[in-house]
């Protein structure tokens, strides 16, 4: 699905270099579960950002189903990951101003889907993720996990080959954020393809296979099952 080649990433601002992330190689497969995982400041965002093709890498290769995005530009990424990578974050992002329907409706109307498919695709997902009762509410009038359940659903909602979370349950108690994993899990059994950054143990227990980062470089890693 995608896999890294001695990727480098240093960020400059004003006059400092700062290396995030040190000769990179991984390699994620289609259908895997992945926890990257490492303290505060160790590079977990920066690693999703790339792997999320937001950013390009200041050296090295990522390959993503195949393609080799090193070379591509901004404009070229982002059509890559349209429809194809889902994201989910500590803060759910919504749109104050749009119902529940209309937030997780969002992505279908970027991508020029018909009237009929956009409200089956919505009213599928508001069922999957029990949120069907809540599609009229707004942002404001939810709890944090249905939020987070709004938020896991315009992520998903376009079938994403890969979805990347980055602390999806950082913000939530334990009750809401073990809810949020499950449906995490739910998802991959039903064949998607997640890598979840997490600084919790608690929370990479849930993943199937855990790369663990410190400093920029990966420490320690469980092999992917061949
Ligand atoms: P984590 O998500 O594990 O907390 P990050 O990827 O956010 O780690 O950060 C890794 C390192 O890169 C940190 O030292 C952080 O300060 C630095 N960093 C991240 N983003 C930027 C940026 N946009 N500009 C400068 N430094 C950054
Ligand atoms: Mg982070």
């Amino acid at each position: 699905m995608i896999q890294t080649q001695n990727i480098v990433k240093t960020y400059y601002s004003t006059g400092v270099a700062t290396t995030a992330l040190s000769n990179i190689n991984i390699n994620i497969k289609s259908g895997e579960y992945v926890g990257v995982v490492g303290p505060s400041g160790s590079g977990k965002t920066s690693l999703l950002c790339l792997l999320g093709l937001v950013e390009p890498p200041t050296s090295g290769e990522i390959l993503f189903m195949d393609i080799n995005t090193s070379q591509k530009k901004e404009q070229q990424r982002a059509k890559l990951r349209r429809g194809n990578i889902g994201f989910i974050f500590q803060d759910p992002n919504l749109i104050d101003e749009l119902t529940v329907y209309e937030n997780i409706e969002l992505p279908l109307i970027y991508l020029r889907y018909r009237r009929r498919e956009k409200i089956k695709l919505v009213e599928d997902i508001l069922v999957k993720l029990k949120l069907i009762h809540l599609k009229n509410k707004y942002p404001t009038q939810l709890d944090g996990e249905q939020q987070q359940r709004t938020a896991i659903a315009r992520a998903i909602i376009t079938n994403p080959a890969l979805l990347l979370a980055d602390e999806p349950t950082g913000a939530l108690d334990s009750k809401s954020g073990d809810s949020i994993l499950k449906i995490l899990s739910e998802l991959n059994e039903d064949g998607m393809t997640i890598v979840l950054a997490t600084h919790s143990p608690q929370v990479a227990d849930h993943v199937q296979r855990i790369i663990q980062i410190f400093d920029g470089h990966v420490i320690n890693e469980n092999k992917a099952i061949q």
